[in-house]
């Protein structure tokens, strides 16, 4: 799967923590989240990585991965951080963020199996593309 450049400027922490009602700063990288995750291994950077992408205001580095794709929004991770930030609603506001911004991240004629895709991606396609 390849992703097209992004050249859309967006407030994205401000939006994630409007959309998730968490604040991202309270993360302390313990590694808690990542720990629990039954998916971390298809991850290709773990949640608290994406959390200080977001912070720092380097989001197209957060785009680059797939992490919140893979996110299957089980709310292990949240019921396990010890500064009960809710990790899967971030996850959640993340993906929303990307859906209403209209950004490509999926150019549809590299998908040769559709079933190679996670499958959060391919809900959120749908939406974007029926919403
Ligand atoms: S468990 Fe909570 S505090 Fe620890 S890295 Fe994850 S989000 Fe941050
Ligand atoms: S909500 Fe997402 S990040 Fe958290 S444990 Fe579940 S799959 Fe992993």
């Amino acid at each position: 799967m390849k992703l097209k450049k992004l050249t859309r400027d967006i407030d994205f922490m401000d939006k994630v923590e409007e959309l998730s009602g968490q604040s991202l700063n309270s993360c302390i990288r313990c590694g808690t989240c990542a720990a629990g995750c039954p998916f971390v291994e298809d991850m290709e950077i773990l949640p608290e990585r994406v959390f200080k992408y977001i912070t720092l205001g380097e989001f197209e580095k957060v785009l680059e991965h797939n992490t919140m794709w893979i996110c299957a929004a089980c709310y292990t991770c949240s019921v396990r951080c010890p500064r009960d930030i809710d990790i899967a609603k971030i996850m959640e506001a993340v993906r929303q963020v990307i859906l209403r911004a209209n950004i490509d991240m999926v150019d549809v004629d590299e998908v040769d199996n559709i079933e190679e895709l996670p499958q959060l991606a391919v809900v959120g396609c749908f939406r974007k593309e029926t919403g």
